[in-house]
């Protein structure tokens, strides 16, 4: 009886294997599924005979049954693959492949937003030279000679005797604007900036700033305050509490460091604030008097302000990220986020 129950098994799935070597559309594998796998198949009938067979003969008999089975799937699942995959080939209502398409930078998107605010405000775009002179980046700004920002290791000389080096700031766009056109003028200039820095969480040898320039008759610090804090609003988009700090930079006076409520803690306390519930996000000042004079203006008529923004900063605090180095790692799963 064993013998027998074996031996049909087997030639039924010879047939199969037989059967489904022909098969080329899915309509007819769907026939042929039913007869060997189906619920009425000659399988499944033989399953419900073992119950006359001894106890050990019901074992070996179910585990071939079992064995049987198994293969006839895998048939029927390698001949589905094939048969759809020519299938699909064909279909032309599938949709089609995606090409990946790239995304801009979120630093450019920052830039570009920022620059967008003040071009609402009236602000041109100017830029200016990475590679620049000692007396752009430092002279004409009323940086003196002993001043320890020209320290040559904050700065990258490219050739120390010619005085050219990459620029550790975006404010030598100023004095050449300031140098062609005259006042009144209002320019906003994005860029990169140098600084023989660590590559570390908060800071990177080449970064990104945001200079800031208004110059007319009779231009105040109110007019300074008033354009900041607007920008600030549209910027972060929530009311947050605008502070200005006494500060000193060479080429403004007065000048002063610009603090923000924090936008991640809101003034509770947190790691990004270091507990003090404010953030530092910018320095501005008044244009120093030496500053015009270096341009050929009269400082006694002119007066104007002037600011400079970090944009990985900006952008840290907007998206809450706490490495700066993430800008830089090109890292499509970060990029993508934005
Ligand atoms: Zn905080």
């Amino acid at each position: 009886m064993l013998k027998e129950i074996i031996e049909k098994v087997e030639l039924f799935f010879e047939e199969g294997k037989k059967e489904i070597e022909g098969i080329k559309d899915s309509e007819l594998l769907e026939k042929w599924r039913i007869k060997f796998l189906g619920r009425k198949s000659y399988l499944n009938q033989i399953f419900s005979k073992i119950s006359s067979l001894t106890k050990e003969e019901k074992v070996i008999c179910g585990k071939k049954l079992n064995e049987i089975k198994q293969n006839l799937i895998e048939l029927y699942e390698r001949a589905k693959f094939q048969i759809e995959k020519k299938e699909i080939k064909y279909n032309l209502f599938l949709p089609g492949v995606k090409v990946k398409t790239g995304n801009l930078h979120p630093i450019t998107k920052i830039i570009d937003e920022i620059v967008q605010i003040f071009y609402r405000m009236g602000f041109a775009i100017a830029e200016g030279p990475e590679i620049e002179t000692d007396y752009y980046n430092f002279t004409a700004l009323n940086t003196p000679e002993e001043h320890p920002a020209r320290d040559i290791w904050d700065t990258f000389y490219i050739e120390k005797e010619k005085n050219i080096l990459l620029r550790t700031h975006t404010s030598p766009v100023q004095i050449r604007i300031m140098e062609k056109y005259t006042p009144p003028l209002k320019i906003i200039a994005p860029g990169k900036c140098f600084r023989r820095d660590a590559f570390d969480t908060s800071h990177s040898p080449m970064f990104h700033q945001i200079e800031g320039l208004m110059v007319d008759k009779d231009i105040k610090f109110t007019h300074l305050k008033g354009v900041l804090s607007y920008f600030i609003y549209e910027f972060f988009k929530k009311e947050v509490k605008i502070v200005f700090a006494p500060s000193y930079f060479p080429f403004t006076e007065p000048s002063a460091e610009v603090s923000i409520s924090c936008v991640i803690c809101e003034e509770k306390g947190c790691s990004t604030c270091g507990n003090t519930g404010f953030l530092e996000i910018l320095g501005c000042g008044m244009v120093h008097p030496n500053v015009f004079k270096n341009v050929g203006y009269d400082p006694k008529i002119y007066t104007g302000f002037a600011f400079g923004m970090g944009v990985e900063r900006l952008a840290m605090l907007k998206y809450q990220i706490d490495d700066i180095r993430y800008f830089y790692y090109n890292d499509l799963r970060f990029l993508e986020q934005f």
